[in-house]
């Protein structure tokens, strides 16, 4: 029983006493009077404990109920950060049981059916298998590169403590493919750049041990090889000067210098430096402009891919007619050029934009050629975001056609 209560009822009994014994009440009313004021005290209290007892619980349910939603709100932003992490992940606890695993993890699952996965008993990959098993047998930081259906994958585990003691793991894996892929490319790219390097320094290095010769004394083989090896220094200046050019469009920095132009503008200056050498083969270049528009490019970045372009029409033609062409189509403007040359057969037509990639590797040498012209001009474009277009047909000739929004 309540204190309150208890004394409550020692002061009714006091009153009561002093009613009978000093004032000397009719016994029978005193009793009246205490019986009343009991049940009065009774029932108050009871009252007021019911009262109370119910506004304490009703405190205590919404306790529980922010609580649970505190709790609910923590799991589901965890769940929203584990989901939208766009890496695969598995969150295994303190027994190795796994807790919690993403969308993206869900391609390293086999068989993906309902019972419990824990470090050693899942459906996981083979590899996985193992990386999830080692993160938690270890209880460390594991690092490692691995291959799974085709990508390469970095695989890293993080212990998680709490108050020092491991109490489970997170495991993630970041897809390297590209990366690598990237770093493939880069190795390819350096080896074939040293071998395009090397064959006109062995060329001339040979001819100079020769002339260099006591015993060599024939003037018609000199002049010769005098001319050989100008010609052999002159591809090297062109892939050197080709490479460095790729370099700066590859390095993601390259930013265009546009400018509203007439493009014909940068079409008349190419045709005037490379009218000789087509001259020289016998080729005639017509120019069919049938637009004088301004469009907003980079001058000089064009300039290199005209010349690229008119460059190859005229090495890779040994008659014929040469059309540069402008004209509008819709929302573009377009360039074209034309040739009557040796053109492509359809496999090559694709292959022609890889870096060092040539049909004939002769004819593009005796042309001076770097193999590095058409990747120069798919970089420039894709820069400008125009679109490159080829048509061609072996021995019939090509047209490589250039759009460029307006
Ligand atoms: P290259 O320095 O060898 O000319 P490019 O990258 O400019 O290097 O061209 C790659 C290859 O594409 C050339 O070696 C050639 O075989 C082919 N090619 C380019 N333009 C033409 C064309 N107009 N007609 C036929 N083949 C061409």
């Amino acid at each position: 029983m309540k204190k309150e209560r208890i004394s409550e009822i020692l002061t009714v009994l006091v009153f009561a006493l002093l009613a009978l014994g000093v004032f000397q009440i009719h016994p029978f009313l005193v009793v009246l009077a205490m019986t009343a004021t009991f049940i009065y005290i009774l029932y108050r209290n009871d009252n007021e404990f019911e009262q109370r007892s119910r506004m304490e619980s009703n405190q205590l349910a919404n306790r529980v109920k922010t609580t649970a939603s505190d709790a609910y709100l923590k799991q589901k932003r965890l769940y929203t950060l584990v989901a939208n992490i766009p890496l695969p992940l598995v969150l295994l606890n303190i027994d190795g049981k796994v807790v919690l695993y993403n969308s993206f993890f869900e391609v390293f699952r086999d068989n993906k059916d309902d019972r419990e996965l824990t470090y050693n008993k899942n459906d996981f990959e083979k590899d996985i298998h193992k990386f999830v098993n080692d993160a938690f047998i270890f209880e460390r930081n594991i690092d490692k590169t691995m291959s799974v259906k085709g990508k390469e994958y970095q695989a890293i585990s993080v212990p998680i403590t709490t108050e020092g003691k491991f109490s489970g793991c997170v495991v993630l894996f970041q897809d390297i493919s590209k990366a690598k892929e990237k770093e493939q490319m880069q190795k390819e790219f350096i080896a074939d750049a040293s071998h395009e390097l090397k064959t006109p320094i062995s060329a001339i290095k040979g001819m100079i041990e020769i002339l260099n010769r006591d015993s060599f004394d024939d003037e018609e083989i000199r002049k010769e090889f005098m001319i050989q090896i100008q010609k052999e220094n002159d591809r090297l200046e062109a892939i050197v000067r080709d490479l460095l050019q790729l370099s700066r469009l590859s390095s993601d920095v390259l930013v265009l210098k546009r400018d509203s132009m007439d493009f014909t503008r940068i079409l008349d200056a190419s045709i005037s430096s490379l009218q000789q050498k087509a001259e020289n083969k016998g080729l005639k270049i017509v120019a069919d402009y049938q637009t004088h528009e301004d469009v907003f490019v980079d001058f000089e970045q064009m300039e290199v891919v005209v010349n690229n372009l008119l460059n190859n029409a005229i090495a890779y033609s040994d008659s014929g007619t040469i059309t540069l062409r402008t004209y509008k189509k819709d929302d573009y403007y377009v360039f074209e050029i034309q040739d009557e040359g040796r053109g492509l057969s359809e496999e090559n037509t694709h292959k022609i934009f890889e870096r060092f990639y040539r049909v004939d590797k002769a004819r593009s040498r005796l042309s001076g050629g770097s193999g590095l012209g058409l990747s120069i001009v798919k970089s420039i474009l894709e820069a400008h975001n125009a679109i490159l277009e080829v048509e061609s047909e072996e021995n019939k000739g090509s047209v490589f056609r250039i759009l460029i929004k307006y």
